[in-house]
């Protein structure tokens, strides 16, 4: 069995179900990341973990014992929110100290005040606090505090952290600072953790396992490299940023190729294909696009024997984002498609009409 098992979680709100049968399992250790767009349940779904709220239907085992009827205090689960909730007026230390004092495995634990004192301060260095215990904390920056929070969930060695959208409040450079930390001082506590976010960047970098929520269901669940080079549905894609997707039909199995409205695709040889003539979807990856114009060579050979893969486009817009310029095309019947070109790429200009070409493994079918 698995160290945490959430096992058909249903939950109602008013008359509408948000959470319909929920189920996934997290290894000790492992730091997973539930990913959903807002409203999707994430937080109900945390809270119902730490027992703040019991599901209709369903239950929620840890190290192999049902927590259905253990209180909140004493399932040994830290649940750390979205708006940190310190105690203000309180200096850093005793924010931290909270933590130690109240729970610990769901039991009271009765510490002398150097043992206190010096689990606060090996916290405290834990974040990179060092020498802020005496500080108020509403004179703290919105990152120390997010970092106090971490510091205090953390000091009673929780066996599972919640953390609910833990850089939602930060601003960006902070969020790109906290974002290369976080796992690494998760993973330095060896604590199992679920974060929850609806940033798919954010879940990427922290962690070690994604588990995506869709219409009150665990939709898929994986890697971070699993579920980009493989989403399961258009919606996934699309919720993942990638939103180059063509209407298909199967024409041949073996090769395996489509027609789309904006041309013929062959896929990579080994992808499984439905029958001919199913219908679904057909995604391009932007890295797998290549392009071609009167004045710009293509970067890559085309496929040999034919114009497959190759569909013609008019470039609609150019964002220089420093090494790279985002391209977006215009291609046949209105569809949209965006790629990348970097620097050494010979340029294109807006308005020119030119010809696309794209990597067979840079094309995935979904069904639809
Ligand atoms: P997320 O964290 O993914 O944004 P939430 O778990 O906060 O989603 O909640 C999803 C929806 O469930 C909310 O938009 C709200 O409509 C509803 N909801 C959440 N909590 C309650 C509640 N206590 N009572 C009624 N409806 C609620
Ligand atoms: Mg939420």
């Amino acid at each position: 069995m698995a160290f945490l098992e959430l096992r058909d979680i249903h939950k109602m709100y008013a008359v509408a179900p948000l959470l319909s049968g929920v189920s996934f399992a997290i290894e000790r250790g492992e730091i997973a990341c539930l990913l959903g767009p807002s409203g999707s349940g994430k937080t109900t779904l945390l809270r119902i973990i730490a027992g703040l709220e019991a599901p209709e239907k369903g239950s929620v085992w840890l190290e192999a014992s049902d927590l259905t009827s253990v209180p909140t205090h004493r399932r040994g689960v830290v649940l750390m929110f979205q708006d940190y909730a310190l105690f203000p007026h309180r200096t850093v230390a005793e924010n931290v100290a909270f933590g130690i004092r109240d729970m610990r495995y769901g039991k009271p634990v009765k510490l002398s005040r150097g043992e206190i004192a010096r689990r606060v301060a090996e916290m405290l260095a834990l974040v990179g606090l060092e020498g802020f215990g005496d500080r108020d904390v509403n004179q703290l920056s919105g990152g120390e505090q997010q970092r106090v929070a971490l510091a205090r969930s953390l000091a009673p060695q929780p066996r599972l952290l919640l953390l609910d959208e833990p850089l939602g409040a930060l601003d960006r450079t902070l969020r790109e600072r906290l974002l290369e930390e976080l796992p690494v001082i998760l993973r330095r506590v060896g604590v199992t953790a679920i974060t929850v976010t609806h940033d798919q960047e954010e879940a990427f970098a922290l962690a070690d396992r994604v588990i995506l929520l869709h219409e009150g269901r665990v939709i898929q669940s994986g890697s971070p490299e699993a579920v980009y080079t493989a989403p399961r549905t258009a919606w996934v894609a699309r919720f993942l940023g990638l939103d180059n997707l063509l209407p298909a039909i199967v024409s041949t199995q073996i090769p395996p190729q489509v027609v789309t409205p904006c041309g013929q695709f062959t896929l990579e040889s080994q992808t499984p294909l439905p029958a001919p003539g199913t219908v679904g979807m057909l995604l391009i990856y932007p890295t797998g696009i290549h392009l071609a114009g009167r004045n710009v060579g293509l970067s890559r050979s085309p496929l040999q024997g034919g114009g497959d893969n190759a569909f013609s486009a008019i470039v609609s817009q150019r964002l220089y984002h420093g090494r790279t310029y985002a391209i977006t095309l215009a291609a046949k019947d209105g569809y949209r498609l965006h790629c990348i070109q970097t620097i050494g790429d010979a340029p294109v200009a807006v308005g020119q009409t030119i010809t696309g070409w794209v990597e067979p493994g840079a094309l995935r079918w979904l069904d639809s």
